[in-house]
């Protein structure tokens, strides 16, 4: 698959939606079943594919990526240059995230993402994509007012600090990495993974304070 945006074309269709049954799960086990049904895919393997993306790829990834770039200074040089490279020796390379680039946040600017054409993420590093990221207002407000965006999820950002917005492709995708927290020094990679959040790596949110 070349690129990721062909589903736009499909806005238009949105009215078809409604004839189908309004309960994606159910959906889901029909296809399944009749797939199965006829060969056309196995089971166990599907298992396979689930467990992947429920058990193994996760925010808990870039939570890893973050905290090893909070604690080690070399590796944090290094991500910062060629964060694909980086990632990739950590085992964190595979579908949706081909090509990374690590943005991080400093006290004079703070980073945020979107796809401003789909919904493009790093997948092997954040899972699957919130709702959220995915919806037409995020897309277009994160352009266009981003510091609205940021003050409904919560996030103030300091006096004379600007917003950088990164827009995602099929082709390359992006994490944050938060400014590590205040109070967390001599905190070990484990305990810091604790602090990063999944909206702190797309840039909505901050990592947590230590309690
Ligand atoms: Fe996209």
């Amino acid at each position: 698959m070349p690129h990721d945006h062909h589903h736009h074309d499909d806005d238009h269709h949105d009215h078809d939606h409604s004839v189908l049954p309004s309960d994606p799960a159910l959906r889901v086990k029909a296809l399944e079943t009749v797939l199965t049904q006829k060969g056309l895919i196995d089971p166990a393997a599907l298992d396979a594919i689930i467990d992947t993306y429920q058990n193994r790829i996760g925010p808990q990834n870039g939570a890893r990526v973050v905290a090893r770039a909070w604690s080690d200074p070399a590796f944090r040089a290094r991500l910062l240059a060629d964060a694909t490279e980086v990632v990739a020796e950590m085992g964190l390379y595979g579908r949706q995230g081909e090509h990374i680039v690590a943005v991080e946040n400093t006290p004079d600017t703070h980073n945020i993402v979107v796809c401003t054409l789909c919904s493009c993420y790093p997948w092997p590093l954040l899972g699957i994509p919130p709702g959220w990221y995915k919806s037409d207002a995020y897309r277009a407000r994160a352009v266009r007012e981003p510091r609205a965006v940021l003050a409904e999820f919560g996030v103030t950002l300091a006096e004379g600090q600007a917003v950088r917005v990164w827009d995602s492709t099929a082709e390359l995708r992006y994490l944050v990495i938060p400014m590590r927290p205040e109070g967390s020094e001599g905190m070990d990679e484990d305990a810091l993974m604790a602090l990063v959040t999944r909206d702190s790596m797309i840039g909505t949110g901050l990592a947590r304070a230590p309690t």
